[in-house]
Parts: structure tokens; C-alpha cells; sequence
């Protein structure tokens, strides 16, 4: 349960992969990459695709074609494009981040608004907003279509434009009851992953306009991102937006359920806490996340350690509801085990 990029690609998409038409897509002549771009483009509502192979990937292009060298792009502070991209934005394009807290996903509007700078003798000009939806990967808030709009207003007021890292954005159109091209309609373009929840083995597409995405595919063939004949991969993509995205609500639901019976065991969740796939659990003063991981895995579940004080859990297709009331009762165990240890341990201490 540490995440779902482990989920395994379906034997449909085995199948599909295995009998692929094929081309030198760095050519533009791989039929199948073709109609994923095409299609994934219409199903976000923008007007053109790229297939990348990764969401870093996919951010990375995206923020270089949208800002020069020495550009400043603001970023909520627990973003993936901020925390886990290898610095990736300085590094690779000469652009800083300026990193804003945020609600849920969501910058304060005022100071969203100053943070925006046109640029001066000394100050550096934003280039770019990026939000996420979902929401922090070791969280999975959905962002309000609203409230995407208004961040959107205020950047596209003062001639900024934005983007949307989208990597689980069908999780979140399910949590919200909208569409991904409803929820991607404010900003100028987005990304999501096929390699998550999807169960691609390798993938994710950005979408924007027609002149956008022509200049991306440079910068991504520049970044040694050119494939040839992409569409063995690129087949197993279009078996996941006609099959899988249906099936992320369950994953949604499972997540919500495991959270209602850790907060039964006494765990501080609540369902509320969780909108999407993804259960993010504090320990008990007395436990350390490590301890609690270990607990779990010798019950044969594996979660993953995002801090000292927390574990993330993630659901997926590969984790079937009936494990569920297993899951929290591993937790539930594994805990109590822990506590009880440290108690004994305590009374071995002269008083
Ligand atoms: C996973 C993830 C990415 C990066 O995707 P990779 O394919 O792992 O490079 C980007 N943003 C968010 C929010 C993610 O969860």
C-alpha cells in the first residue's frame, strides 16, 4: 500500500502492447502514441497531447516551455514540482521556485496575488503558477473546480499563466463529481500519469494548445526524451483511459473505508481527511513511524514513511476491499504491540 505506481498493468494492456502498431514517433509516424496524444487531449479539453514518460517528465517541459531562463514559478510548498523533482526546475532551466503555502491546495488569494511580480531592476518576474490536483501526494485533497478558477483569475490578471499537475486528476474528478476537462478548463495546460493508479507500466501525457505542445515536444526531445516506436507503450495507455478511470472511484471509497475503521481503532482520521485514494495516518506520541512500519510489514502489509510521525497508504486496483478490514486491523494491532512493548519496557526502569 506504499503507492500506486507498484499496481501491475492488466492483461488487457499486455495484450494490446503486444500487437501495437508502431512508428518513429521522434518522426511523428507512431500511429498508436498518436491516438493516445488525441485522445487524452479530448478528454481533458485541450487541443493537443504529449506523451512523456514520466509526470516529472512532464512537469519539467512544462515549466520550461511556459518560462525563460531566470523566471520565477510559484508552487505551493508540499508540491511534488517543488519537493520532488531533484531541484529539477533550477537545475536543468534556471528557474526559482517560489514556494507559498497553501489550504488544501488552495493559495490565499492575497498572498497569491503579491506573490505574482512583473519584474523589476532587481526582482525576478513570475513565469508561472503550478497547482496540483490531487493534492500532495502523501495526502490527496481535490481542489475544487472553483477554487482552481479563482487561482487562475488572479494569475491570468496580472498576465501569468498556469499549470496543473494533474498526476491522479481522474482520483479527483471522482472526489469532486466533475470531469478532468472541467476541473483542467481554467488553466493554460496540464499533466496527468498513466503510472499511477491507471496501471500503465510507464507514462504520462501533457495537454495544452496546439503551439504549446509543438514547442514542449522540443524541449522534450531536447531533455533525451525522443522515443521511436513508443507505441508498445502508448497502447497500454489507451486500454487505461478506455477501462481504468472508471474503476479509480472504488479506490476513492476504499481509502475512505480504511479510514473510518482506523478511526474506530482509535487512530485521529477521519473520513473527511481523505478525498481520494490516498490515507495519510499520524502515529501515537509513543510510536515512531519506523517501528509502525516494521509492525506492519511482519504482517505482510507495506506502507510507506512520509515522517517521523506518519505513514502514507494508498489504495489502488490491486488492492481489493476485502483486505481493507485486514489493513486496519494489522494497524490497529501493530500499534497496540508497539505500546504494549514500550510500557514494558518502562517498568523495567527503578522508580
Ligand atoms: C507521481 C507524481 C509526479 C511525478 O510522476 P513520476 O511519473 O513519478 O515522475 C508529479 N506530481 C505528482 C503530484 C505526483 O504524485
Amino acid at each position: 500500500m506504499r503507492s500506486d505506481t507498484v499496481t501491475q498493468p492488466t492483461a488487457g494492456m499486455r495484450q494490446k502492447m503486444a500487437t501495437a502498431d508502431v512508428g518513429d514517433d521522434v518522426l511523428g509516424e507512431d500511429p498508436t502514441v498518436r491516438k493516445l496524444e488525441r485522445k487524452a487531449a479530448d478528454l481533458l479539453g485541450k487541443e493537443e497531447g504529449l506523451f512523456l514518460v514520466s509526470g516529472t517528465m512532464a512537469n519539467q517541459v512544462a515549466a520550461a516551455t511556459f518560462c525563460r531562463h531566470g523566471a520565477e514559478v510559484i508552487a505551493a510548498d508540499t508540491s511534488h514540482i517543488y519537493n520532488l523533482e531533484v531541484a529539477g526546475l533550477a537545475a536543468l532551466f534556471g528557474l526559482q521556485v517560489r514556494p507559498l503555502h497553501t489550504q488544501r491546495g488552495v493559495f490565499d488569494r492575497e498572498e497569491l496575488a503579491a506573490a505574482i511580480r512583473p519584474g523589476a531592476i532587481q526582482v525576478a518576474a513570475t513565469g508561472l503558477v503550478c497547482l496540483e490536483n490531487s493534492f500532495d501526494l502523501n495526502r490527496g485533497y481535490a481542489v475544487s473546480v472553483d477554487a482552481i478558477a479563482h487561482m487562475s483569475d488572479i494569475a491570468h490578471g496580472r498576465g501569468v499563466p498556469v499549470f496543473l499537475d494533474g498526476a491522479r486528476i481522474f482520483n479527483a474528478a471522482h472526489a469532486l463529481g466533475q470531469s478532468a476537462s472541467r476541473i483542467c478548463a481554467p488553466v493554460d495546460a496540464a499533466m496527468f500519469c498513466l503510472s499511477k493508479g491507471l496501471s500503465c507500466p510507464v507514462g504520462s501525457i501533457l495537454v495544452s494548445s496546439r503551439e504549446f505542445i509543438t514547442q514542449a515536444r522540443r524541449i522534450r526531445q531536447r531533455q533525451g526524451g525522443g522515443w521511436r516506436q513508443a507505441g508498445l507503450l502508448a497502447a497500454a495507455g489507451l486500454v487505461a483511459l478506455d477501462e481504468m478511470i472508471e474503476r479509480l472511484g472504488e479506490d476513492n471509497t476504499h481509502a475512505r473505508l480504511l479510514a473510518s475503521m482506523l478511526a474506530s481503532g482509535g487512530f485521529p482520521i477521519s473520513s473527511s481527511d481523505v478525498d481520494t485514494n490516498i490515507v495519510r495516518l499520524e502515529m501515537p506520541v509513543e510510536v515512531s513511524s519506523d517501528a509502525f512500519a516494521l509492525e506492519m510489514s511482519r504482517r505482510g502489509i507495506r506502507v510507506k514513511v512520509i515522517s517521523e510521525t506518519a505513514v502514507r497508504m494508498v489504495t489502488h486496483k490491486d488492492i481489493d476491499e476485502a483486505v481493507i478490514p485486514n489493513v486496519a486491523d494489522a494497524a490497529i494491532q501493530s500499534v497496540g504491540c508497539l505500546l504494549d512493548r514500550g510500557r514494558a519496557l518502562l517498568e523495567t526502569f527503578p522508580k
